[in-house]
């Protein structure tokens, strides 16, 4: 009873004070909610993404036009003569150009440190020198990574590689990171498109992956052309090119003769290095 009433006491007093401030609460408590409102809402849906890109709200995507020049950077080479022929991974929706990485961008890469044998990233660098002089696309080198192998590889990882696409990823794998290099197969490549504003599709991103064994196989055994043109052929996936039966071709499945792209590959990789610019992408 005697403890009721001293709580009771200082409860009416608080009562009276609030009761006083009352009619000054709306003139300044609401503008500073709505404001902390204002600053904390956009950055909780930047952090939290709720949204997907494809539904129109583009928050797994970074900034368009991250790194994009006003002009394709390198020079598509002259196409070839020759006989080879040509396929591509994946077509525009109009059927007759191919799905290609913007020229005025250069396309960066990375180099696993999982698994990388010694002067694997050697062997990776003149790889893709060969295949950038082929396409005229322009490459950056982002050196070493330690990301590891893994089947799905988000194509926008701000945290590990800032506000931009993610590097093309180049890693040798094992079959139990990368299911897909089981029974016998040598490596893996292509690349992720997404949709520019008219729907044109556009690369932002891909991977190489390498099987780690058969390339120390491959180097152990002096074959370093052979594992250099494997190298290769991934990379021209990555770029574009899908697999032709000619078998004097980079492209063919068997990978040609170790020299690096013949006239048909290289007439190929010519058209993808002349893709459209896409700034808004
Ligand atoms: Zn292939």
């Amino acid at each position: 009873m005697r403890q009721g009433s001293l709580v009771r006491a200082p409860g009416r007093h608080r009562a009276t004070g609030a009761s006083a401030s009352r009619g000054r609460r709306p003139a300044w408590l609401g503008a500073v909610v709505l404001t902390v409102l204002a600053v904390l809402v956009p950055l909780w849906l930047w952090q939290a993404r709720p949204f997907d890109s494809r539904h129109g709200f583009g928050v797994d995507s970074p900034p368009a036009g991250i790194g994009a020049a006003q002009a394709p950077l390198g020079a598509p080479p002259t196409m070839p003569g020759g006989t080879g022929g040509y396929t591509f991974m994946r077509m525009q929706a109009n059927g007759t150009d191919p799905v290609a990485y913007d020229p005025c961008r250069p396309i960066h890469f990375t180099t696993s440190t999982v698994g990388l044998p010694p002067s694997g990233d050697a062997l990776v660098r003149e790889a893709v020198a060969t295949m950038s002089e082929a396409s005229g696309l322009r490459f950056v080198d982002d050196g070493l990574t330690d990301e590891a192998p893994a089947p799905e590889r988000d194509p926008y990882q701000p945290d590990r590689y800032g506000d931009r696409w993610a590097p093309v990823y180049i890693a040798f794998a094992t079959p139990d990171q990368i299911p897909r290099l089981a029974g016998g197969t040598v490596g893996l490549g292509g690349s992720t498109p997404r949709a520019a504003g008219d729907g044109a599709l556009v690369y932002v991103t891909g991977s190489v992956w390498l099987d780690a064994k058969a390339m120390d196989d491959l180097l152990a055994a002096g074959r370093r052309d052979s594992a250099r043109a494997v190298v290769e052929h991934e990379i021209g996936h990555v770029l574009g090119l899908n697999h032709v039966s000619d078998g004097s071709q980079l492209m063919s499945l068997t990978g040609g003769a170790g020299a690096g792209p013949a006239d048909g590959d290289r007439r190929g990789l010519a058209i993808l290095g002349r893709g459209v610019c896409r700034p808004d992408l």
